[in-house]
C-alpha cells in the first residue's frame, strides 16, 4: 500500500487560490511560491516521493504566524511548519499541497538565564547556532541530532541525539513553549519552573505532536554546564553482539556514560574512509564520559575493564579535545559517509528502540536480516538507550529493490516492537511509519485521533501525517 493511502489528504483548488492571494498581498517577497523553492520545503531527504506545498511563507514574529494559519484555516487550507528540512519520514511534505510555514527567519535568542541555566528561543534557531551563542556563558544545549536541525524542529519530532544516554531528549529539555493553534490563538504551556504539577502536560503534548497540533513560535530550553571534564575513545569488539553485550553492562551498573555509541564494522569501513579514522574496521563502541578529572577517569578505567571481559579492547581513550571532535564529527557525518558505500544509492534510515536488555538480541536479529536479505546497510546507534539505525542503501530506480528494502524495515520496526520497544526512538512517524502506529499502541491511536479532532477539527495542522486514517 502507498504511504498515501494510509491518510489521503483531498486537495482544495479554490481555497488554495484563494490564501495565495492573502499571503502574496499580506508577506509580499516573503511568501514564495517558486517551483524550486517549494521542492525544497518537502521530503528531500530519503527516497519518500516529494510531495511539494503551493507557496511558502517566511514569517518573523507569532503574530505573523497567526495571520497565515488563520487566513489558512478560513479556507480550509493545510499549514505545514518547516524547520530546516532535516527529518527522514515525509514530515514535511505536503499531500493535499497548502502553506508551508519556514521558520528560519524566527531565529532570535531571546533569552539566556545563566543563574536558572535556561533559555528562551525562537523556532528558527539551529542547535549549533544555540551552542555558539553559549560558548562565553559555560553551558551548552545537550540535544545533537546528526544534522544542524532548527530546535522548532526538534521539539515537534522529540529529538535526541548522542548526549541523550546522559541528558535526556527533547521531552526532558524543553520546559515550556508557545504554539499558534489551528484556530489562531496562541497557547503558553509553562514557565520557567524546572517542575510543574499544574494539569495537563500540554508542553509535551506538544513536544513530538510533528506540526499536526499547533506551530511552536517559542521555546524555554533547559541548558547544562560544560563539565569539567570530559574524556572519551573508541573500542573494538571482536563481533558487534560483544559489543553491544559491553553496552547493556556499562547501563545496568549505572555507569554515568555521556555517550555510548555502536558502529558496526561496515560502518566502520565508511567512517574510515570518509572521516579518515584510523581504527580497526570491526565492531566499534565510541564513549564518552563528563564529570571531574578524577570521575571521567575512574568510568574510563571501569568501562575499559567491561569491553575486556567481553572480549573488546584495547579502549584507547583520550581527554585532548581535538581527538575527541574529530571522532564526534565522524560519527554525526556517518549518514553522509554511509552513503559512500553505494554511490548513486539513496538512503533510508531507521531508529528502532528497545529496552535495554533486548539490544544485543535485536541488533544481532537484525544484521542476520540484513545478510539474509542481501542488503547494504550499516548500523550505527545510540546503543545506551537501546536505539539503533539501520541505513539501507538501495536503488530507488528499482522497484524491487523498494519493496525489498521496505519489507526489511517493516520486519525490523515490528521485531522492535514484539520486544516492547518502538518502531522510533527518535525520527518520529510522519508518514513513513503511519503503518505501524497501531501495532506499537493499539487504542491510543483512537486517543490520538480525539485529540487532533478537538484541536484542529478543520484538519489543516500537516495533515496525513502521524495519525492512520479510520479503518487503519
Ligand atoms: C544526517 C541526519 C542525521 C540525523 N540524526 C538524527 C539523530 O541523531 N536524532 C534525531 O532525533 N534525529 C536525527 N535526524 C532527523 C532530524 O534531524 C530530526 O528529526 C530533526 O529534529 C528535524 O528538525 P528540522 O528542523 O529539520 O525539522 P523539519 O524537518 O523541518 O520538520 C520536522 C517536523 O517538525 C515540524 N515542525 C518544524 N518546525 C516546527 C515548529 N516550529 N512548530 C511545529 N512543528 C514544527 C514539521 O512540520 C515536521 O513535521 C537526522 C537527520 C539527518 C538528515
Amino acid at each position: 500500500m502507498a504511504l498515501s493511502d494510509l491518510n489521503p489528504v483531498e486537495r482544495n483548488d479554490e481555497g488554495i487560490a484563494a490564501v495565495l492571494g492573502i499571503l502574496k498581498q499580506r508577506l509580499g517577497e516573503r511568501f514564495q511560491t517558486g517551483q524550486a523553492i517549494r521542492s525544497q520545503h518537502a521530503h528531500t531527504t530519503t527516497y519518500i516521493p516529494t510531495q511539494a506545498p503551493d507557496g511558502v511563507a517566511f514569517p518573523e514574529t507569532t503574530a505573523e504566524v497567526q495571520e497565515i494559519v488563520r487566513a489558512c484555516a478560513t479556507y480550509r487550507v493545510p499549514v505545514i511548519a518547516f524547520g530546516v528540512g532535516s527529518s527522514l519520514e515525509g514530515h514535511t511534505n505536503a499531500p493535499g499541497g497548502g502553506i508551508s510555514v519556514d521558520t528560519s527567519r524566527m531565529n532570535r535568542i531571546l533569552a539566556v538565564n545563566p543563574q536558572d541555566l535556561d533559555c528562551t528561543v525562537e523556532p528558527g534557531v539551529t542547535r549549533e547556532d544555540l551552542n555558539r551563542h553559549l560558548r562565553d556563558t559555560g553551558l551548552f544545549f545537550p540535544i545533537d541530532p546528526g544534522a544542524n536541525a532548527s530546535l522548532g524542529g526538534m521539539a515537534a519530532t522529540r529529538a535526541s541525539g548522542t548526549n541523550a544516554v546522559r541528558y535526556g531528549t527533547m521531552r526532558e529539555n524543553v520546559l515550556s513553549l508557545t504554539a499558534v493553534m489551528a484556530d489562531g490563538e496562541t497557547v503558553t504551556t509553562g514557565k520557567r519552573a524546572k517542575k510543574s504539577s499544574a494539569g495537563y502536560d500540554l508542553t509535551r503534548l506538544l513536544v513530538g505532536s510533528e506540526g499536526t497540533l499547533g506551530i511552536i513560535t517559542s521555546l524555554t530550553l533547559k541548558l547544562q554546564g560544560i563539565p569539567q571534564a570530559i574524556s572519551g575513545g573508541v573500542c573494538p569488539f571482536p563481533s558487534v553482539e560483544a559489543a553491544c553485550n559491553t553496552v547493556i553492562a556499562t547501563i545496568q551498573m549505572g555507569i554515568p556514560v555521556a555517550r555510548i555509541e555502536l558502529v558496526n564494522a561496515l560502518q566502520m569501513r565508511a567512517m574510515k574512509n570518509y572521516s579518515k579514522l584510523d581504527y580497526p574496521e570491526s565492531p566499534c563502541l565510541f564513549v564518552e564520559f563528563h564529570g571531574s578529572d578524577a570521575g571521567v577517569a575512574e568510568q574510563a578505567e571501569t568501562f575499559g575493564m567491561i569491553a575486556e571481559e567481553n572480549g573488546g579492547g584495547p579502549f584507547l581513550w583520550t581527554s585532548v579535545a581535538e581527538e575527541r571532535t574529530k571522532l564526534w564529527k565522524a560519527r554525526h557525518d556517518a549518514y553522509w559517509s554511509s552513503l559512500t558505500l553505494r554511490p548513486g544509492a539513496k538512503g533510508l534510515s531507521t531508529d528502532v528502540c528497545v529496552p535495554i536488555s533486548r539490544f544485543a538480541e535485536c541488533v544481532t536479529e537484525t544484521e542476520a536480516d540484513i545478510s539474509k536479505m542481501g542488503l547494504i546497510a550499516p548500523i550505527v546507534g545510540h546503543a545506551g538507550d537501546g536505539n539503533f539505525h539501520v541505513l539501507v542503501l538501495m536503488d530507488v530506480n528499482d522497484p524491487k529493490e523498494i519493496a525489498l528494502s521496505e519489507k526489511f524495515v517493516a520486519r525490523l520496526n515490528m521485531r522492535a516492537i514484539a520486544m516492547d520497544g518502538t518502531c522510533t526512538g527518535e525520527h518520529g512517524i510522519g508518514q513513513g511509519k503511519i503503518g505501524f502506529l497501531r501495532h506499537e499502541l493499539g487504542h491510543g491511536v483512537d486517543i490520538m485521533r480525539t485529540i487532533k479532532q478537538a484541536l484542529d477539527p478543520l484538519d489543516i495542522m500537516n495533515p496525513g501525517k502521524i495519525l492512520p486514517s479510520v479503518g487503519h
